[in-house]
């Protein structure tokens, strides 16, 4: 790792990673446990070594987890693993070279390259309103974001989270842990609609609320009041209602990073647009994790051909399948997605992407809160759902890597262990 006063020193690496997160991590390891004998330097503009985001939601605002025992590696197996890490530095241009590439850095340093990947993620999304901006309105991406939050959280009584989705209804979920009044807004008429069936909403909707959670779903906010001092004090809906808050969380999604691909020139739409060897438009440049749009590694419903996922398993998954590009020995990325949200006592674990799907069956019983959707099309098990149910969880993502045809009152059964009824149908 560079010290200070020798920031501005340049470099010439092999693969250059910019970015400093999941995917960066596990593609340079991948590239080393596979041999791969060149430097491989990352360039992160955070100032931490490269750490989990998902426990920010959970774990640390809970005070159940700190910081610095988030990092997926020392800085010690970076040095012996020759892998560069440069930290709190941000690249800021780049350039295609006869050879590779050259990409300038926030410390005046250039760094010269002969494989350039793109692990830069993807930044919060702000709203456009009036007060979107004040003290106290807090997105959630990275470790500082998490101690902003934590701070106001602990000051505050009644915290509004604007955003049903993961990340709103985690931080709702610790926030009402804590103690909290919590008030969900959220614009559409479902929570988390952008990752489960509509089934799986209305459940969510129900066992939030039975956990002292407002929601109000179809949710038109006009401004955020502040006080004299720029504080917030509260969020103003379209119906003149002001739901009081010290604390406002933003969670309405993020976009993912293109600067840099766009100063490249390559094809970009929601994402940098990808082959399924994780090849941007150029053909050279690489992009992994959440900023790159994808080949759908798992092709069940017709209509969605491309995706952009953000998971820590696509992260890792990608970066495998791009050390291969990189090696020279390239393998299509095919791979059953999963996911998973843990919001309070609730552990959502999801398995294959419902999108697209026909049919619907539940499993277990919701107000136990033990209860896993179940989603078919055309008969073939493509996806579930699974609350509280990680035997379930784990039965289906092992049965989706095939083509899994199930009598769905089998699937419904629950006398039965899902894991018999899918290895039967799998064996059938
Ligand atoms: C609060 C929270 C909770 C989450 N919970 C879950 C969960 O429960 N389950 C799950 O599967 N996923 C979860 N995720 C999503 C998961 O963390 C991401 O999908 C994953 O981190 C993506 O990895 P990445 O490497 O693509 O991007 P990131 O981890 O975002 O890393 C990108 C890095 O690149 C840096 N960067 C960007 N541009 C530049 C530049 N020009 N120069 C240098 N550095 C740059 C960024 O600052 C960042 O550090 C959560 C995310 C958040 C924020």
């Amino acid at each position: 790792m560079a010290h200070e006063e020798e920031a501005a020193a340049d470099l010439v690496t092999g693969v250059l990673i910019v970015g400093g997160g999941q995917a960066a991590v596990q593609l340079s390891s991948t590239l080393r446990d596979a041999g791969y004998d060149k430097p491989i330097t990352i360039v992160g503009d955070e100032p931490h070594l490269p750490y989990q985001r998902p426990p920010l939601s959970k774990g640390y605002l809970l005070g159940d987890e700190a910081l610095g025992g988030l990092e997926f590696r020392s800085s010690a197996f970076f040095s012996e693993n020759g892998i560069g890490v440069l930290l709190g530095e941000r690249v800021e241009s780049v350039e295609r070279t006869a050879e590779g590439a050259i990409v300038r850095t926030s410390a005046g340093r250039a760094i010269t390259c002969d494989r350039l990947v793109l692990a830069v993620g993807a930044s919060p999304r702000r709203l456009p309103i009036p007060g979107a901006d004040a003290d106290g309105v807090i997105t959630l991406r990275d470790a500082g974001d998490a101690v902003r939050l934590g701070e106001r959280l602990a000051a505050a009584e009644n915290v509004v989270v604007i955003g049903g989705g993961f990340i709103g209804l985690e931080v709702a979920a610790s926030a009402r842990k804590l103690g909290r009044h919590v008030t969900v807004l959220e614009a559409a008429p479902q929570l988390m609609g952008r990752a489960v069936g509509a089934e799986t909403s209305a459940y969510y909707l129900d066992a939030t609320r039975r956990r002292g959670i407002d929601v109000t779903l179809d949710a038109r906010i006009t401004g955020i009041r502040t006080g004299g001092d720029g504080e917030v004090t509260g969020v103003e809906l379209a119906d003149g209602t002001v739901v009081p808050a010290q604390l406002v969380a933003l969670g309405v999604g993020v976009a993912p990073r293109v600067e840099l691909a766009e100063q490249l020139g390559l094809e970009v739409d929601n994402g940098i647009v990808v082959d399924d060897h994780s090849l941007a438009s150029d053909g050279w440049t690489l992009a992994i994790g959440d900023c790159a749009n994808l080949p759908s590694p798992y092709p069940v419903d017709p209509t969605l051909t491309r995706v952009r996922l953000e998971s820590v398993n696509n992260a890792v998954e990608q970066a495998n399948h791009a050390a291969q590009t990189i090696l020279g020995t390239p393998v299509a990325y095919r791979s059953v997605p999963w996911f998973w949200s843990d919001q309070g006592d609730l552990k959502l674990q999801i398995a294959g992407l419902s999108s697209g799907h026909d049919q619907v069956i539940v499993r277990g019983d919701p107000a136990a809160d033990r209860v896993t959707f179940l989603y078919l099309r055309e008969g073939r098990l493509i996806a579930a759902d699974c609350v509280n149910s990680p035997a379930d969880f784990a039965a289906v993502r092992r049965a989706l890597a095939g083509d899994v045809r199930v009598d769905p009152a089998r699937l419904a059964d629950t006398s039965e262990k899902l894991a018999v009824v899918l290895r039967d149908a799998v064996s059938a």
